[in-house]
């Protein structure tokens, strides 16, 4: 007798494949050598730590954690640092990749790297967070530095933890250094405007491919799966734009209205409730994969990665994917929805305003100044709108996906950049 296997909900095997796969397109129109292919596969350096916590019982409780420099060729390693429960080496690698595409597509002097603990925070006490982030950054106190490796928040991880990283580096140096990490609190040398940098990036990006596509933003309505920093940021940026955010999703299920949801509502709802929408009655509760099909003008995916996949893309309604989240859309997808003809502004280019707002807090933590919110803004909303720019061009010139024209800047960029410097 035979039995059918249920159909995997997810598309990769393997991330930094799935990544590579994009890299693959990418490369044959860019005509890159295959050495080039080599360098870029492998991330220049990986480390694994065990990290010894002692827990709130009193008991010790080993976590695993990681640090991925992918490449340096741009400048010194730049990436979040990510606790998560399904954190593993693979999905760091992958990351840290990302972010040496999403530096090179906003031209900020950054290379790409990314950590990550395997943990729930949403287990975890305050005490239990601040140990295992000093004990992290005490592991990693050779690997970090404001020329060498500048680590940021992500999932999981905010100016809290920053701040405790930044304490401990500096401790470890003998020297308050807070250039050595970004998206840190306000006092402590943080910028103005880094909390909503990501979602402010998704923001501007999709404001700029709805005009591309006709479609006005008083006119439109809008999915936003994730309501972390990126996808409550983006949320409430596009309503501030007039859009009509008509459901919303976090860990405790999905939420639609049909006649648009107030996010300052949601957001106060969340930040009352443990960090969640659960029981948020101004919407009514949906199946929690059903967000991801509604008939909407946008879709936001900013929660993880492969969650559009060839399993659902085939159902997409949406004219315009913003992707706020690293690799939401697997490599499968990726030709489903070039066949439907809907686009997908790629996570290297649409989330990318929270790196850019980290590199000028390194600017500023650097200059030992500090800027205005506007300045901030201003910048953020430049360097994303002439990316896009840069990005749509090149699309139109080589007939490719806007995924496939920012990898083609991104690799090229690196690859002209290596063959400046020059090899071993
Ligand atoms: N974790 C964020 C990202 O994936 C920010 C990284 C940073 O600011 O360095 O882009």
């Amino acid at each position: 007798m035979q039995y059918l296997e249920p159909a995997p909900i997810k598309d990769r095997s393997n991330p930094l494949e799935s990544m590579m796969s994009r890299f693959d397109e990418a490369v044959k129109i860019l005509d890159i050598s295959d050495e080039m292919y080599q360098i870029l596969k492998v991330p220049s350096r990986q480390v694994i730590v065990g990290l010894p916590v002692t827990m709130d019982n009193g008991r010790i409780k080993v976590f695993e954690g990681y640090r991925v420099i992918h490449s340096t060729i741009l400048g010194p390693g730049k990436g979040g640092v990510r606790f998560d429960p399904d954190v593993t080496l693979e999905e760091v690698n992958a990351l840290a990749a990302w972010m040496t595409w999403k530096c090179a597509v906003v031209d900020i002097p950054f290379g790409g790297a990314k950590g990550g603990v395997a943990c729930n925070p949403r287990e975890m006490s305050a005490g239990e967070m601040e140990r295992l982030i000093r004990v992290y950054t005490t592991k990693m106190q050779d690997i970090f530095g404001p020329d060498k490796d500048i680590p940021a928040p992500d999932m999981g991880t905010g100016p809290r933890e920053m701040a405790w990283l930044m304490d401990e580096y500096s401790k470890a140096k003998g020297m308050t250094t807070h250039s050595v990490v970004t998206g840190k609190p306000l006092v402590l040398g943080g910028s103005k405007g880094r909390v909503e940098a990501t979602g402010r990036g998704v923001m501007i990006s999709a404001i700029v491919a709805m005009e591309k596509l006709g479609i006005k933003p008083e006119l439109s309505t809008i999915a936003v799966q994730g309501f972390g920093n990126v996808g409550s940021w983006a949320a409430k940026l596009l309503e501030d734009k007039g859009c009509k955010v008509v459901a919303l999703s976090d860990i405790s299920g999905a939420y639609y209205n049909e006649n648009g949801i107030s996010i300052v509502d949601a957001m106060e709802y969340r930040d009352q409730h443990n960090g969640t929408l659960e029981g948020f009655a101004e919407a009514e509760k949906i199946d929690s994969d059903s967000l991801l099909t509604l008939d909407v003008d946008v879709l936001i995916p900013a929660a993880k990665e492969d969650v559009i996949t060839r399993h659902n893309a085939h159902e997409i309604k949406a004219k315009l994917i913003v992707e706020g989240a690293n690799g939401p859309t697997s490599a499968l997808a990726d030709e489903i929805l070039k066949e439907k003809g809907i686009i997908a502004v790629p996570d290297i280019l649409a989330n990318a305003g929270g790196v850019t707002v980290s590199y000028f807090e390194w600017v500023q933590n650097r200059m030992g100044y500090k800027w205005g919110l506007d300045r901030i803004n201003r910048r953020c909303e430049r360097a994303i709108k002439n990316a896009f720019n840069h990005v749509y061009e090149t699309s139109e010139k080589h007939k490719v996906t806007l995924r496939t024209a920012a990898y083609i800047i991104a690799i090229d960029k690196v690859a002209m950049t290596y063959k400046y410097r020059g090899g071993y």
